[in-house]
This record gives structure tokens, C-alpha cells and sequence, in this order.
């Protein structure tokens, strides 16, 4: 094992979280310090856009751990304190509260941050989604609403549209892409996904953008590019994310769309990266990824406590993700290219449970499940 006498994970959530607990079950018995932007205990994002976002939970029941927990496993949390800087030579990280600390083994899990319109964020009701404070405002927000516009049809969109449309509001749905979910899946599924919103009473405006938020003070209306006005008491912003990495701006370790990373995910001389902040390159697919789902959090967060500490095993997983929208559960294993060839392998679109294969130069590389979980989870081996 290596000979670490302080490690320091800068980012205090899924992936930080189980490199810190997973240093611990891997024997390392030095100094372990959590550093964490916002003042919660850790928590889980997918239940935000699903349970907190309808209300069936409270903020707590989405705690990674309770708190007691870190002490038991001699985890010192530093909550409400960002990282601001990285000196590679000296070996410390500055905080926001003007303290350094000192590592000889980093880890970096600071995720991703919404991207914002170039306008309208000024206004009271619009919103991003992203932490439990940002759910529980724009919940208190739709209590008060009767109509809402969600822009970005990607997988946060579609979920918060979905449970906006169970609180009971009037939900349209913008982006300027033909069909939601059509990057992330082709057209045969994105068309199903536009249908159970159709049926769901979601008003799809897709193949337009936005132009312009209105309101004086408060947002009330969305303008498209094709120039439609569409009321809007609340307006939430899900246009992708990008990796928090300015505060690694200047310190040597390598940064293009997320902290560059070797197939162990090292960035730097005892300098890890995991999560959704991490793009590195996985042997299994041949190239640089970077996975913006909770699974890979996990698996990553054990992958780099266990090189932290010396093993030279390439972190080469099948990406795993899913969405829960209205009563469909999605699943999807591996990658899904634009161009490779869709086969749906068992069950039907029509009948509402399926599984497809996605084929590239005739290798299946990815498998989607819509509500067939047993069946998906077997078909995974494929890839
Ligand atoms: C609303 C929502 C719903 C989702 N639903 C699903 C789903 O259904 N299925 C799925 O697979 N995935 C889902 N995801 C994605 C999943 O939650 C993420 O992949 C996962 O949270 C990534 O974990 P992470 O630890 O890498 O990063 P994050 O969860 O983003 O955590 C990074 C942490 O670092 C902190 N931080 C940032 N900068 C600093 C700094 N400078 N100093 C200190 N701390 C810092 C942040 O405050 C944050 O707490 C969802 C995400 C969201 C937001």
C-alpha cells in the first residue's frame, strides 16, 4: 500500500463520498479530510428531480449517511468551505475560508454545475436544478405556479416536467432538437419518450428555442425563436452541465471538459479524479469518457481510493444509467453513438416494455430497458 499520511477529497457528495468511505474499508488509516462547497450533510441528486421535486420525500431521506457516520469512520467534513486553489508543488489546497490544507493523496469530485440562459436568471421563478436547496425552491415555487416552462429536453427536463405535470400544473417542454432525449437515445425511443409526455399532458414545443424570458421582476412568459409567447409562472433551465474545475485553473493538473485523467484516473502525481467532474480513459471503449450518472459516481469514487493507495488496475466500466418518468423506467447499459443501428431484441415499443440493442460495426455496445429490468440487466453481458 502506499504511504499516505493525509488524503484530501475536495467535493462531498456520491463519488467523494465513496472514495473516502472506500480508503477506509481499503486499510488506510492516515488523516482523511472531506471538503465540501455546501453547507448539507452529503445527499443523493436523482431522488431531487423525482420524489422532492413531487414531494413523496423529505430532503433527509436523500442523506448519503448520517452524520455520524463520518466521525465512525474517522472522516473529518469540512461542509460549507469550496475549494479555491491547488498547488501541486506545495501540496495544499486553499478554501474559501483562507485555511490550507495540506495532502500528500487528492481526490477531486466536484461534479458539475448548470449551465445558465445568456438572460432572464435575474428574474424571481426561473431556475436550475442541481442541489437539494435548488429542489426545494423551485418545489416551493410550483406550489405557487399553474403553469410552468421547462427548457432542455434532455433527462433532467423530461423528469422535472413529469413531476411537474403530477403537481398538477400546465408543463410545456422546449428545446430545439426534433424529439426529447434524441441525442442521448436515437429517434425510435425518443419518439416513445415524446409520446408517454404527450399522454402525460406535457406540451412538447421541440425543434425551437428560446429567445427570450419575459417578466418585470418575476418571469412570466417564455419567447421561442419562432417567435410564440408561452405563459410561464416558473421556469426551470435544463440545458446540460458543466465540470466545476476553475479551481484548479493554474495548477498544472490537465483540464478539457472535465480534469484529464490516465485509464486509472490519475490527473497528477497522487492526484485522482472521479465522478461527473472526471473525463478519463476507459479501456473498455477505447477512448476518453466522462459519465454524468450516479452509478459511475460510486464506481469511480472506489476505483481512485483503491489507486490512491497503489493498485494499478485501468477503471473500465459499461456505463449504467437511468429515469424514472411517469410510470417508465429506463435503464440504459453502455454507450448509444449516433449512427449505430437500434434492434429492438425483446418485447415491443408499442406494448410499452422493451429491451433494445444498439449495434456499431455489428458489436452491441449498448442495451436499453424500458420497464424490462430483469431482461435488460441479462442483456447487459452483451456488451
Ligand atoms: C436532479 C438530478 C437528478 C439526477 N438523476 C439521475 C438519475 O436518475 N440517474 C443517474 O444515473 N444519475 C442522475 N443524476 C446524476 C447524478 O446525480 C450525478 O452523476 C452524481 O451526483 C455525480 O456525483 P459526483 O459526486 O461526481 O458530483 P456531484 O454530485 O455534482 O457532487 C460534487 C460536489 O462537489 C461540491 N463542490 C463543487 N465545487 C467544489 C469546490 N470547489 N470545493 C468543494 N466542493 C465543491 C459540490 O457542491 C457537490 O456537492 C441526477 C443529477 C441531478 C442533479
Amino acid at each position: 500500500m502506499a504511504d499516505l499520511d493525509r488524503v484530501v477529497v475536495v467535493g462531498a457528495s456520491a463519488a467523494g463520498v465513496t472514495a473516502a468511505e472506500t480508503l477506509r474499508r481499503e486499510g488506510y488509516r492516515g488523516e482523511l479530510v472531506l471538503v465540501g462547497a455546501e453547507k448539507a450533510l452529503p445527499y443523493d441528486r436523482p431522488p431531487l428531480s423525482k420524489q422532492v421535486l413531487a414531494g413523496t420525500w423529505e430532503p433527509e431521506r436523500t442523506l448519503l449517511r448520517p452524520e455520524s457516520a463520518y466521525a465512525g469512520n474517522g472522516i473529518e467534513l469540512k461542509l460549507g468551505s469550496a475549494a479555491v486553489g491547488l498547488d501541486l508543488d506545495r501540496r495544499t489546497v486553499s478554501l474559501s475560508t483562507g485555511e490550507q490544507v495540506a495532502w500528500d493523496g487528492l481526490v477531486i469530485a466536484t461534479g458539475t454545475r448548470p449551465r445558465e440562459l445568456p438572460f432572464g436568471h435575474d428574474l424571481a421563478g426561473v431556475h436550475v436544478l442541481r442541489t437539494v436547496d435548488d429542489a426545494l425552491a423551485l418545489r416551493g415555487d410550483l406550489l405557487r405556479a399553474s403553469s410552468v416552462v421547462v427548457v432542455g429536453a434532455g433527462f433532467l427536463g423530461t423528469e422535472a416536467a413529469a413531476s411537474a405535470r403530477r403537481l398538477g400544473l400546465d408543463v410545456a417542454v422546449v428545446d430545439p432538437l426534433p424529439l426529447p432525449l434524441v441525442r442521448q437515445f436515437g429517434a425510435e425511443v425518443a419518439e416513445a419518450v415524446a409520446a408517454l409526455h404527450e399522454q402525460g399532458g406535457v406540451r412538447l414545443r421541440t425543434g425551437t428555442g428560446v429567445a427570450a424570458l419575459h417578466g418585470e421582476g418575476a418571469v412570466s412568459a417564455v419567447e421561442l425563436t419562432d417567435g410564440t409567447l408561452l405563459r410561464a409562472d416558473v421556469v426551470l433551465v435544463a440545458i446540460g452541465a458543466a465540470p466545476v474545475t476553475d479551481w484548479l485553473a493554474g495548477s498544472g493538473v490537465p483540464v478539457d471538459d472535465g480534469v484529464l485523467c490516465d485509464s486509472t484516473c490519475r490527473a497528477a502525481e497522487n492526484v485522482y479524479a472521479a465522478g461527473d467532474v472526471a473525463r478519463w480513459v476507459n479501456p473498455h471503449f477505447g477512448g476518453l469518457m466522462r459519465v454524468e450518472h450516479r452509478m459511475n459516481a460510486t464506481e469511480q469514487g472506489m476505483a481512485v481510493a483503491r489507486a490512491l493507495l497503489g493498485a494499478q488496475t485501468p477503471f473500465a466500466p459499461v456505463p449504467y444509467f437511468w429515469t424514472d418518468q411517469f410510470d417508465v423506467k429506463i435503464q440504459a447499459y453502455g454507450v448509444f453513438p449516433a449512427g449505430s443501428e437500434m434492434v429492438v431484441a425483446h418485447g415491443g415499443i408499442a406494448e410499452g416494455r422493451f429491451v433494445a440493442h444498439y449495434l456499431e460495426h455489428g458489436r452491441v455496445v449498448g442495451v436499453l430497458g424500458w420497464n424490462m429490468a430483469k431482461q435488460v440487466r441479462q442483456d447487459r453481458q452483451l456488451i
